[in-house]
């Protein structure tokens, strides 16, 4: 299908106000994407790889130092309230706490309500009533009357991130942005939680943005996974591709410190949160990740890389494919040299 949301060589540059003369965040280096209905993209990397930027700059929450957002192929804006209210009208974003988005002080009903009201046509009370016992039947939260009246902190965590996912779809998006919207859930929690989302994306044909540090989790729940390090998309293929014969060193590393390569299990509980522990492992084993005031030259993985040659510091990688819809920018498959391809995890 024709990409519904589509990023082009997005870059963001965030000016910092410190020192004499201030600093530029390097936070997204040309990055691009697209977004199709009923298929989900994963954005994968540790915290600061500009993760959140990139999901910001597709919602038009956050303008791109250069590059382009297309809706539809059309450039997308979002200059002035009525298109900010129609652009947000169809990509939804929806974040990891729902404590932080959802208003503490109003009822599931009236928070459901306001988007119904804003977005949608509804006519009269009782159509309003229908909506809101529909779209919590939407996110599973049954009965609706159990519901309709409660107050977020009455909620589990999961039960206000499903209120989280219904107000979202109260405007019936075409796209929906996850940014590590089961992080912070309990471990038992998210596999039903991304049952959902899956659920939603497959009956609604969404298209989908998810965000996570996760990258085993990724490959369970979606079609491509892009791996950003520093600012960067430096793998992009399918969840298979990516995470069964990774081209990147920084992917391999991901993969590496995640203990337990089947996620099924892992998301059912049976091991302990490892989410939060891996990109730590990672950096024990690799160093800081890098200041994106000063980001390295060359290619930015080059003083954590292991397998860095000279001109890696010097030289951005290309992007090279290795497979069809399946590329990295590395040096190392422009002139692979023997020693070094040879599953180069498995002698670390
Ligand atoms: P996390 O996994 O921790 O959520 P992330 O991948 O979402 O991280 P971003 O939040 O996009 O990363 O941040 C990317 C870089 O940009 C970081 O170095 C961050 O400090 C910086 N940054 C983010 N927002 C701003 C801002 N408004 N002003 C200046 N710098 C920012
Ligand atoms: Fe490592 Fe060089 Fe490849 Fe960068 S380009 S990932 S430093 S081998
Ligand atoms: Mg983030």
């Amino acid at each position: 299908p024709a990409p519904v949301l589509e990023a082009v060589d997005v870059t963001v540059h965030y000016p910092v106000h410190h020192g004499p003369r201030g600093e530029t965040v390097h936070a997204l280096e040309n990055a691009s994407l697209r977004l199709r209905p009923g298929r989900t993209v994963a954005l994968v990397g540790e915290s600061g790889s500009g993760k959140s930027t990139f999901a910001r700059t597709l919602a038009l929450a956050q303008e791109p130092t250069s590059g382009s957002i297309l809706l539809h192929g059309e450039p997308a804006s979002a200059r002035g309230r009525r298109a900010r209210r129609a652009y947000a009208r169809r990509v939804q974003m929806v974040l990891q706490d729902p404590f932080g988005s959802l208003n503490p002080l109003h009822r599931v009903r009236y928070l459901l309500e306001r988007p119904l009201r804003l977005h949608g046509s509804v006519t009269g009370r009782e159509d309003v009533e229908q909506r809101l016992r529909a779209l919590l039947e939407r996110v599973r939260l049954t009965p609706p009357e159990r519901f309709l009246d409660a107050f977020p902190h009455e909620l589990s965590g999961g039960q206000r991130q499903r209120v989280a996912i219904a107000r979202a779809l109260a405007v019936q998006p075409e796209v929906l942005l996850g940014d590590e919207l089961v992080s912070m859930l309990d471990v038992s929690i998210r596999l039903e939680i991304l049952n959902l989302l899956a659920a939603l994306r497959d009956e609604e044909h969404l298209a989908m943005l998810y965000i996570t540090h996760d990258i085993a989790g990724a490959r369970y729940f979606t079609d491509e996974i892009a791996v950003m390090y520093a600012g960067e998309i430096v793998e992009y293929g399918t969840a298979e591709d990516v995470t069964q014969t990774p081209a990147h060193p920084y992917t391999r590393l991901l993969l590496d410190s995640t203990p337990d390569p089947d996620r099924m299990e892992f998301l059912a509980g049976r091991t302990n949160d490892v989410e939060d522990t891996a990109p730590d492992a990672a950096d024990d084993d690799y160093g800081e990740p890098p200041d994106l005031v000063r980001p390295p030259s060359g290619c930015r993985f080059h003083p954590r890389c292991p397998f860095a040659r000279p001109e890696c510091s010097t030289d951005r990688p290309p992007r090279v494919q290795v497979a069809d819809g399946h590329w990295a920018h590395c040096w190392l498959l422009v002139q692979p040299a023997a020693e070094e391809t040879r599953a180069p995890s498995a002698t670390t």
